[in-house]
C-alpha cells in the first residue's frame, strides 16, 4: 500500500511513517494515527 505524503496540521513539516505504525512530524513532533489521516484526505 502506497501512502500519501502526508503533512502535519500544526507547522505543514513533512510526516515520516512511525516504527509503531503511525506518522510523526519531525518537527514540532506531533504524531498521527494513518487511520485518521486518511479519513480527512478525502
Ligand atoms: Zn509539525
Amino acid at each position: 500500500m502506497n501512502h500519501p505524503r502526508w503533512r502535519c496540521r500544526e507547522c505543514g513539516e513533512r510526516l515520516y511513517e512511525h516504527i509503531e505504525g503511525d506518522y510523526q512530524c519531525v518537527n514540532c513532533g506531533r504524531r498521527y494515527d494513518p487511520e485518521q489521516l486518511d479519513e480527512n484526505a478525502t
